[in-house]
């Protein structure tokens, strides 16, 4: 099962990604997540990429190409894998395409309104590393394991417009993969059940 996973940011993509890869055993390549790690820990990737990501600018594709490649020669995506987050434009696509032929591409949608509420309310946990949302927390701390939360650097509304441009998912990618007859889309203003339900509907297909 070789996914790719689209959605505007604050569509609940990384949750139903890693839904999908608990139920169906299979790696969820975030490159978001690949470049934080990266930045946290101060590596020479992460060094490359923090002023990209701070500023809510896509890292050079040279470099995030590379990184998905490698990572995607591992042995534990040779039964599959969910990409999250890449590709983000039709030349990381075409990247792809050469290294990799997808199953399915299924599109998370929802209206820029929905996204900037949900992304102002967001919340990262600094224990569980999971995201959270101002909602849920209880006392102020992590729903799940009670962790101190922060709001991620790029989720500051002047850098959410930012990336709400710089992230569209475009109808050059959309179109890319329509013509190959893999492309399905969902609406995600449902709760996160019922998002999984539709998102699995069209994986058992
Ligand atoms: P995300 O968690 O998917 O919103 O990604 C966070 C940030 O990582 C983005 O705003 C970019 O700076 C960087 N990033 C993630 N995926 C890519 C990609 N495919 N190409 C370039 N930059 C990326």
């Amino acid at each position: 099962m070789k996914l790719l996973l689209l959605g505007p940011i604050g569509s609940g993509k990384g949750t139903q990604a890693k839904l999908i890869c608990k139920k169906y055993n299979i790696p969820h390549i975030s490159t978001g997540e690949i470049f934080r790690w990266n930045i946290e820990n101060k590596t020479s990737l992460g060094k490359q990429a923090q002023k990209f990501v701070n500023a809510g600018k896509l890292v050079p594709d040279s470099l995030t190409n590379e990184i998905v490649a490698d990572r995607l020669k591992k042995e534990d995506c040779q039964k599959g894998f969910l990409l999250d987050g890449y590709p983000r434009n039709i030349e990381q696509a075409h990247a792809l395409d050469k290294i990799v032929s997808l199953d399915k591409v299924i599109l998370i949608d929802l209206s820029e309104d929905e996204i900037i509420k949900r992304l102002s309310n967001r919340r990262m946990c600094k224990i569980c590393r999971q995201p959270t949302n101002t909602e849920w927390l209880v006392d102020g701390k992590c729903e799940k394991c009670g962790g101190e939360v922060y709001v991620r650097d790029d989720d500051k509304p002047e850098i959410i417009k930012v990336r709400l441009e710089t992230n569209k998912v475009s109808n050059e990618i959309i179109n890319f993969y329509k013509d190959k007859g893999i492309f399905y889309k969902i609406n995600a203003t449902n709760e996160v059940e019922q998002t999984f339900e539709l998102l699995d509907a069209i994986l058992k297909q």
